[in-house]
């Protein structure tokens, strides 16, 4: 099962970020798509959407008239409705039902493939339909672009599923943790913006520290176990969302090292300010439409805000995740305020 490609032509890099809502995707993509030669896609998981309601690109444009998007849109002689509502069901076929529990219906087959070696839980002919798709869609970037390397902040392991199965790529995955109690008390605000369309606010659904935790704990265990064994040594790499913002200089050059070791992170800054220029993200968290030199800081409201009940349910639920990423046994990040 894999997406046709042809040997001669090299193939694209593709970097996912995967990891939970609210974990810094956006801002981790947007910055390596500063990089010379790297470019940040957004989260390409949507994109089918994204070209059927015409949405707001990263970029401020439309994206059927973004200079980007608008072309890989051109690219395609085939995109009618019809066709993009069919990518988005089958794009569907992969989750569970109800959101919240879990993550993917691909994430729990990443498990069960893993453990026992067998495959379940998913049509092949709708990943083959996605990844014979997105394998053109990954070519076309490059070209449109272009950059050798290509940044999808999607977050999901059902699309890095996907993406193992097409050949014209070579996938690798940054896996972006953050700190359950931050998410939880994230995902426990009203009217938290999601996204614009049409000029009109989008807003995510509020979730209970239970369903939060859960989702949170099942997408980065999911995320962990979407590389073999094999790969995972020079395929993976897992970074903490509150390491890239107090440290952003170290953590991009860890990305670098093990990603391009000809790359360049000189859009951060001696005092470690970012210089974020617009972007091309298709979909994600809004702040992809900020731009400018910042100070980056960390949103932790939640240390002083959330209910003692509440931070206490989620470390028991997420204890034996946050005690490997080391959220139990390193200094505590300095105290800022932007959201994320
Ligand atoms: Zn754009």
């Amino acid at each position: 099962m894999t997406a046709s490609s042809n040997e001669l032509e090299p193939k694209v890099k593709v970097i996912l970020i995967t990891g939970a809502g609210r974990s810094g995707s956006t801002l981790l993509g947007h910055m390596l798509g500063q990089i010379s030669n790297w470019f940040a896609i957004g989260e390409v998981f949507f994109l089918w959407d994204r070209l059927l309601e015409n949405s707001t690109c990263g970029c401020s444009e439309l994206v059927h008239t973004c200079p980007v998007w608008g072309q890989i849109k051109a690219s395609f002689k085939n995109v009618s409705d019809a066709n993009l509502r069919n990518l988005i069901e089958a794009r569907d076929s992969l989750k569970v039902q109800p959101q919240g529990l879990a993550g993917g219906k691909i994430q729990l087959h990443n498990l069960w493939r893993r453990f026992t070696g067998k495959r379940a839980f998913f049509k092949p002919e709708q990943v083959r339909k996605l990844a014979e798709q997105l394998g053109k869609v990954y070519q076309q970037l490059a070209v449109v672009t272009g950059s050798k390397i290509l940044i999808d902040t999607s977050k999901s392991s059902a699309h890095g599923y996907v993406l193992q199965q097409i050949q014209s790529i070579d996938l690798y995955q940054i896996h972006l943790v953050r700190d359950a109690r931050a998410v939880a008390y994230s995902w426990s605000k009203k009217d938290k913006l999601y996204d614009v369309l049409d000029g009109k606010p989008r807003h995510f659904p509020k979730r209970s520290t239970f369903a939060s935790v859960a989702d949170w704990a099942w997408v980065n265990l999911a995320a962990q176990t979407l590389f073999s064994s094999r790969l995972r040594s020079e395929r993976y790499q897992r970074i903490r969302y509150e390491d890239l913002v107090c440290s952003p200089r170290r953590t991009v050059q860890g990305i670098i090292r093990r990603i391009d070791v000809t790359a360049s992170a000189s859009f951060i800054g001696d005092d470690e300010s970012v210089n974020l220029e617009p972007n091309h993200m298709v979909a994600g968290n809004p702040s992809r439409f900020s731009s400018g030199v910042t100070h980056l800081t960390i949103d932790d409201e939640w240390r002083t805000n959330m209910p003692l009940q509440d931070k206490m349910l989620a470390v028991v639920m997420s204890f034996p995740w946050m005690l490997g990423y080391g959220y139990f046994s390193r200094p505590k990040p300095v105290a800022h305020k932007e959201e994320y």
